[in-house]
């Protein structure tokens, strides 16, 4: 069973994450979302709210899972099996920023990163743009599932 992670904050999930799980999935038998916690980050939506909006999206495909965790991702990774890390690279501030957490991840925890470049219509989303757009109740909906655009109906 090839089992990938995906994780990240999802504050909220964007059209972005989504490109990368629909192709992620294609690589894998299983891909976990995996929904991170961390208690000294400041969240726009909570655990709860992001879960759903991530379960909603993909509630008619089997083989995407949602999880949330807290601690090291590698930690997360051994207690549910899963051998991979995947993630999406927008640019090359992502992929030097991303490739420092790869390495690590490999030397500490043995788990393998995948990198699938994003898609050109999705590239510029970001989940702090979302946010920022969101807060000043400007046009977001053009950039996130339809899940999180009914959230705020
Ligand atoms: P983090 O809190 O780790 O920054 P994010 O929720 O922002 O988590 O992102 C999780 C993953 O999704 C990361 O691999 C990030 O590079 C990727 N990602 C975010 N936005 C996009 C996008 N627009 N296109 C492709 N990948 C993206």
């Amino acid at each position: 069973m090839k089992r990938a992670i995906f994780p990240g904050s999802f504050d909220p999930i964007t059209l972005g994450h989504c490109d990368i799980i629909n192709r992620g999935v294609t690589l894998f038998d299983e891909v976990i979302v995996a929904i991170g916690e961390n208690s000294s980050k400041n969240y726009m939506f909570s655990i709860e709210e992001r879960k759903v909006f991530v379960e909603t999206t993909f509630k008619n495909y089997p083989k995407i899972k949602v999880m949330t965790y807290s601690g090291l991702t590698t930690d997360f990774c051994k207690e549910i099996k899963a051998e991979f890390i995947l993630r999406g690279l927008r640019n090359p501030v992502d992929f030097e920023f991303e490739k420092a957490i790869a390495h690590t991840n490999r030397k500490i925890g043995e788990i393998e990163t995948i990198f699938l470049p994003s898609s050109m219509e999705t590239s510029f989303i970001s989940s702090s743009i979302v946010r920022e757009i969101i807060q000043y109740k400007g046009a977001y909906k053009n950039l996130v599932p339809a899940a999180v655009k009914t959230f705020f109906l």
